[in-house]
């Protein structure tokens, strides 16, 4: 079998090496139905069971409220950005306030404004999105339909390490490259989102953690699959659900309890490996620049630039060469993106440390 690399893609990412073993073994047949994930229906016991464990431990693992639904979509963190105004904008609350931290909140807007007036209520780009507004910053609107942030800006590598205060609006989040990184107060949010591919599993399926009262808001209107309340009725099982996505969010999340011990030791493990990066990066002197300021940083995408694009190219090269794969910067930001998401194991970060501090000394 080929040898695995230490993939630092930013998504589709790197998974757990004990859940594709899993994936793996069982690929041929599950035990019950003696088929594989592959061919079952989406409304199986089999795969009924599978969509219940993987509730189960989202709910567990975020200890998420019983007023609030956990529902399993596809159409990736893109069909959020246009469900959620489609959903939570009313004929009383016609606007929403968007907070613009980076690339992707810049995405969301741009689709929300089709449904509906949006009003920005901060916007980074005049800092080339390095940075985070202060509470007092945000400029909310209070009839506003809810208000949307970007937990963790993935091409610039920018993280809220705690939530805005919003007041009474409902705050709603795209937390694609970050949900489960650590715990959360699920209680703070009206609305929190995460396509898979990030940190939770492969592509195709999309987590969306809504509190009950906003599902009051669908109108009957919508097209039945853009309708939240449709789905929180059917059990995410309205039309066929992406059963092998599925299923691997479910070996995933059974890992993040089993193997992992819960989300405050994933946590732990994930700021001891962000710190590792940042560490070489603040003692390079210069070599390495990080992209947002130190105390926004992400945890999840370390973002930073070497002194010139011949440099840059060198630095993948040989990354690559020492199994170090899938570091090349968003091309908007340039330089290199190492992202780092729960299922990175320590050892690649220790790795690609030691490549970074071996390749400043040959080239410094
Ligand atoms: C990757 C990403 C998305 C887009 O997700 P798709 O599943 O490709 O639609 C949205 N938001 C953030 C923060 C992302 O990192």
């Amino acid at each position: 079998m080929t040898q695995r690399a230490y993939n630092f893609s930013a998504g589709p990412a790197v998974l757990p090496e004990s859940v594709l073993a899993q994936v793996q073994q069982e690929m041929m047949a599950l035990p019950g139905p003696r088929a594989s994930i592959l061919e079952i229906s989406h409304r199986s016991p089999t795969f009924k069971e599978i969509i219940g464990a993987a509730e189960t431990n989202v709910r567990k693992l975020l200890e998420v409220p019983d007023n609030y639904e956990v529902l399993f979509l596809q159409g990736g963190g893109r069909l959020q950005f246009s469900m959620i105004p489609m959903n939570l904008l009313t004929n009383e609350k016609k606007s929403a306030d968007y907070v613009l931290t980076g690339s992707w909140g810049k995405h969301a807007l741009k689709e929300a404004v089709k449904a509906g007036d949006m009003n920005v209520a901060w916007d980074g780009s005049d800092q080339r999105y390095t940075s985070l507004p202060t509470n007092d910053q945000l400029a909310l609107t209070p009839a506003a339909a809810y208000v949307h942030i970007t937990s963790n800006e993935t091409i610039q590598g920018v993280q809220f390490p705690n939530e805005p205060e919003v007041g009474s609006l409902p705050l709603v989040c795209d937390a694609s490259s970050d949900f489960m990184y650590k715990p959360l107060p699920i209680e703070r949010y009206g609305l929190i989102y995460a396509c898979a591919q990030k940190n939770l599993g492969p592509a195709g399926v999309t987590i969306v953690v809504i509190r009950k009262d906003l599902l009051q808001r669908s109108s009957d209107t919508l097209p039945i699959y853009l309708n939240y309340r449709i789905h929180a009725e059917e059990g995410s099982l309205m039309n066929t659900a992406p059963t092998f996505a599925i299923y691997v969010v479910r070996l995933v999340t059974d890992w993040l309890l089993d193997e992992i011990g819960g989300l405050e030791k994933m946590a732990a493990l994930n700021r001891s490996k962000a710190k590792m990066l940042y560490e070489v990066v603040d003692q390079s002197e210069g070599f390495y620049t990080g992209h947002a300021q130190p105390d926004c940083r992400s945890v999840m995408n370390v973002v930073f630039t070497l002194p010139s694009d011949d440099l840059t190219a060198a630095f993948l090269a040989q990354a690559k060469e020492c199994n170090l794969t899938d570091l090349a910067g968003h091309r908007s930001v340039g330089g290199i993106r190492a992202s780092i998401y729960n299922a990175m194991p320590l050892a690649g970060v220790e790795a690609l440390r030691d490549f970074m501090v071996k390749f400043q000394r040959a080239n410094q």
